[in-house]
């Protein structure tokens, strides 16, 4: 779709442009597999030598209008779709990562990325040096060694809700001959388009506002076809140098800056790995994307009403979110969220543990689940559920208040939320 369309006629219209007489809403191909005349044809495929689908295990019609669609949004050149947000993370960095090399990363990320890069990355012989969100350029540019290869943050990271400076990292990582990696999912590409400060990929859990409803669990990762990666091709020997497993092909020279890092990670990766979304789940995505920036708009206005009213309650130690004038990100957010962020705010509770289970429980609208970012307003205290086998003093530590609840704004009438609110405080 022309890049002179805004964000809502790319929601609703995008990565999916029907002919005369075909489905006016993208169809599901609900196959495995693709029917060809000649091996000679199918070959070619194999070969990376004409573009078409022969497994769904590489490529499928549905998921790839989606991820059009996705690539559009971000403004990028080429997308794919992930089983989840956890293998979009995982291909991104591993397509240009290998033992030996060394990640840059934000400490402040979700906790299944945080895991994956620290633990298991780790067992695969990739270091990693974490960096504050707000550290300075100069303890930025000292996190870099000489076999660094990425360099990764979360534009508003879950659940710390820090807000990254991206221009700042994106130089950094550039200055030192890499690219930077965003993982976009909480403010989507409606609030934020991390490519237009500098980042070179950026990724998703579809899982959360992208899908909006709760329904599936997927990924995406788009390139802007902006990293030159020939340039530095003695980093990046997986793009540059040829791949014995498709007979020689160097991707960054037949594919071009444009085409090499998707291409690889499908026909490498996916082939590999086999994290693919299923097109069923595409579709529901799609379903989704198309009221996204309806949505998220929404999700704003809800959580800053919500922000503001627990930011003046005498119950409340603290409120974090980047759209209030008092949150240390707040300046970095008017930068890069001038929209607002998302519909996620963390506060604590006074009274820690007690009070956050106290407080949870007398909600009416509000559910405890595993799970932010959709339609139907959750939340979340991380010392009774996700992190309870730690301490009240581990938890300090950790920067996660006992107290603290993370709750994630749906759609629902913020008057509603808030009165749910202020009526479970009052059991506090
Ligand atoms: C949820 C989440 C992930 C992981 O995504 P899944 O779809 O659950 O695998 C990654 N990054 C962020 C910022 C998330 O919120």
């Amino acid at each position: 779709m022309a890049v002179e369309f805004g964000q809502g006629t790319k929601c609703v219209q995008g990565g999916y442009r029907p002919g005369n007489g075909e489905p006016r809403q993208v169809p599901i191909v609900q196959s495995t597999t693709f029917k060809y005349e000649s091996s000679e044809a199918m070959g070619r495929l194999f070969d990376l030598e004409d573009s078409g689908y022969f497994y769904t295990r590489l490529q499928n019609p549905t998921n790839d209008a989606v991820a059009a669609k996705i690539a559009e949004l971000e403004g990028g050149c080429a997308a794919m779709l992930t089983s989840s947000g956890q293998a979009a993370n995982f291909f991104a960095l591993f397509n240009i990562c290998e033992c030996g090399s060394h990640i840059v990363a934000s400490s402040s990320i979700y906790g299944g990325t945080f895991n994956l890069i620290a633990v298991t990355m780790a067992k695969m012989g990739i270091e990693v040096t974490f960096v504050s969100p707000d550290c300075s350029e100069e303890e930025l540019n000292g996190a870099f060694k000489e076999n660094t290869r990425a360099v990764f943050g979360e534009t508003i990271a879950n659940p710390a809700l820090t807000v990254l400076d991206i221009e700042l990292f994106a130089k950094a990582a550039h200055a030192h001959g890499v690219p930077l990696i965003v993982d976009n999912t909480f403010p989507t590409p409606v609030n934020c388009q991390p490519i237009k400060w500098g980042a070179d990929i950026v990724t998703h859990s579809t899982t959360k506002y992208m899908d909006g409803h709760g329904a599936g669990v997927g990924g995406a990762i788009v390139d802007s076809g902006h990293f030159d990666w020939m340039a530095h091709k003695d980093k990046f020997p997986g793009l540059c140098q040829p791949d014995d497993s498709y007979h020689g092909i160097v991707y960054a020279e037949k594919f071009g800056k444009e085409g090499a890092f998707i291409t690889k990670a499908t026909s490498q990766l996916m082939r590999d790995f086999g994290s693919i979304q299923s097109p069923q789940n595409a579709f529901l995505l799609n379903m989704g994307l198309e009221s996204l920036h309806v949505r998220m708009a929404r999700h704003v206005e809800n959580g800053q009403a919500m922000a503001e009213f627990l930011e003046k309650h005498p119950k409340i130690e603290k409120v974090s979110y980047s759209g209030l004038k008092s949150d240390p990100f707040y300046e970095v957010a008017q930068k890069y969220l001038p929209q607002g962020g998302c519909g996620v705010v963390s506060f604590e509770i006074k009274g820690g543990r007690k009070a956050a289970e106290a407080f949870m429980k007398e909600l009416k609208i509000a559910a405890i689940e595993t799970h932010v970012a959709d339609a139907r307003t959750c939340c979340l205290n991380p010392a009774t559920s996700t992190h309870r086998q730690m301490t009240d003093e581990q938890l300090a530590a950790a920067g996660i208040p006992a107290g603290l609840v993370r709750l994630s704004c749906g759609l629902e009438d913020a008057a509603d939320l808030i009165a749910d609110v202020e009526n479970a405080l009052k059991a506090v």
